[in-house]
């Protein structure tokens, strides 16, 4: 079989990106490594994006992948951005990463391509610029779960091993994962912008994002405020959805905090088995700063940062200015409170969920919490029905059960009707650490299977398919705390 060189299989790249003062990016190329080996090829995402991988051989796949062939009409830069890192500012950019370019996909979207451990580039500090196999498989599992499950983020279009040992704990294999992203704009880059104190960079980078993802509110009377607005309302919906799966980003350092509102940087990441609203998994996160009750206050934290930079652009009186954002922030609370409830409410299949439902909300989570019930598991049972063991048997589940029957009988709706509402945001199939861990594990070794079943599994989680009935399970009881780590 003929192989098509990656020129052939349907790039379409723009460099929009690099109208932008040269600041903000550097040039960089994609390291020599000894020997590419494609481990995942996200054929699905490829053909979205108008990329034909299905015509190209393993081979070629994973020159292109591994950063050996640089498609022609690539112009490969690394980003550069600053970034609050649990509450400290440093100046940052993109250490380990390279934009190939952004791409025009047949629907006339125009999505970033960027290796993640290809090499160092010019804001590598003392890194490597390498990656390790698990963390880059980790993140194509997630990241993918994530879009299953209906909530924006970076995609995952390909990891790739390198051949070279990369020297973390412990030596580990070398890999580089191709990614996908509306745009990788991120608080942190506008943090950069402000930092340089030149009024003309941070106008030219606002300008182009609100170019990129909001061009509606260019005409507004106020742009630069209704840009953050936006970011704003994103945000605060992401957080709630994160929430609603039992999602804990782990690192919410305003570096991974994406102004188009995809969840990024897949790091210490986890979804919780057992509900607790203080659950961290991230072992450097020894305050709990990150911990998932902690998630939508971090997410105002990073907003106000946001806010901050944009501060020159909103008024020339700066306290005008600062009273301006301020009000735009202070609606944040009520913005994600809004989505919250309303998801948690759909949840339990409330139609339109109010602040009276609150307790009975608040109730159930309590009671997941106190009795260390697993939480998507909690929310199928109602959905299906199918109460578990400890529902049946528990006198406060009951009680909980009465209220929340009549709560329901209120609605005078067919119960098909609320059952749908359930089933679209309760999911039966999170990617479950113990899994993920195992699918680690025996990739490592050579065997794909269980990684594959895992992202097949996890790409439509709100069927009830029993083929992948074993991942739902919870982990067993026995097995010990999780604990993700940074050495990505
Ligand atoms: P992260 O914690 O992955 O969001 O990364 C924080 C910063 O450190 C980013 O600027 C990364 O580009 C950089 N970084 C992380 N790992 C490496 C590495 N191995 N080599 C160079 N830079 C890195
Ligand atoms: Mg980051």
């Amino acid at each position: 079989m003929a192989t098509a060189a990656p020129a052939d299989l349907g790039f379409n790249f723009e460099h929009t990106y690099t109208q932008l003062p040269t600041t903000f990016y550097s040039d960089a190329t994609p390291a020599r490594i000894s020997a590419p080996k494609a481990v995942v090829v996200n054929h699905r995402l490829a053909d979205e994006l108008g990329l034909n991988t299905d015509s190209a051989d393993s081979d070629a796949l994973s020159q292109l992948f591994g950063g050996q062939q640089v498609p022609e009409n690539a112009r490969p830069i690394a980003q550069a951005y600053a970034g609050h890192q649990f509450g400290g500012f440093t100046m940052l950019g993109d250490g380990r990463a390279i934009l190939l370019g952004e791409q025009r996909t047949p629907s006339g979207d125009l999505v970033d391509i960027q290796f993640k451990g290809s090499g160092q580039t010019a804001y590598s500090r003392r890194g490597d610029g390498r990656a390790a196999l698990g963390p880059m498989l980790r993140e194509y599992i997630i990241s993918e779960a994530m879009h299953g499950l209906g909530i924006p983020t970076t995609r995952s279009l390909a990891v790739i091993l390198t051949g070279d040992p990369v020297y973390r704990e412990t030596i580990q294999r070398g890999a580089v994962l191709t990614r996908t992203a509306a745009s990788h704009i991120r608080v942190g880059t506008f943090q950069y912008a402000a930092a340089l104190q030149r009024p003309e960079a941070l106008k030219a980078l606002a300008d182009y994002a609100i170019q990129r993802h909001d061009p509606d509110v260019a005409s507004a009377d106020q742009p630069y405020l209704a840009f953050l607005r936006r970011v704003i309302e994103r945000q605060a919906e992401l957080i709630a959805r994160w929430q609603m799966v039992g999602f804990i980003h782990g690192v919410m350092n305003t570096d991974n905090v994406s102004i188009c509102g995809e969840t990024i940087d897949y790091g210490p990441c986890a979804f919780m088995d057992k509900y607790h609203y203080e659950t961290v998994f991230s072992s450097i996160d020894h305050g709990g700063r990150y911990a998932y009750g902690q998630q939508p206050l971090i997410g105002q934290w990073n907003l106000a940062r946001f806010a901050e930079t944009l501060i020159p652009l909103i008024h020339d009186v700066q306290d005008t200015a600062i009273e301006m954002a301020m009000e735009l922030l202070q609606q944040y609370p009520d913005l994600f409170e809004g989505h919250w409830l309303t998801g948690m409410g759909h949840k339990i299949g409330l139609s339109a969920a109010t602040e009276s439902d609150r307790p009975l909300i608040e109730d159930l989570m309590s009671w997941m919490q106190s009795t260390e019930s697993d939480f998507t598991q909690t929310f199928t049972a109602l959905t299906t029905g199918q109460h578990t063991e400890l529902m049946q048997s528990d006198e406060q589940f009951r009680q909980w059960h009465k209220k929340w029957q009549r709560r329901i009988e209120e609605q005078q709706e067919p119960g098909e009707v609320r059952s749908a509402r359930m089933r679209s945001v309760n999911p039966f199939l999170i990617p479950r650490n113990h899994r993920v861990e195992a699918a680690l594990v025996s990739a490592d070794t050579g065997d794909l299977n269980p990684l594959n079943n895992l992202v097949a599994g996890a790409s439509d989680p709100y069927s009830d398919r029993q083929e992948f009935a074993d991942l739902r399970e919870p982990p067993p009881p026995d097995s010990c705390r999780y604990r993700t780590f940074c050495g990505t």
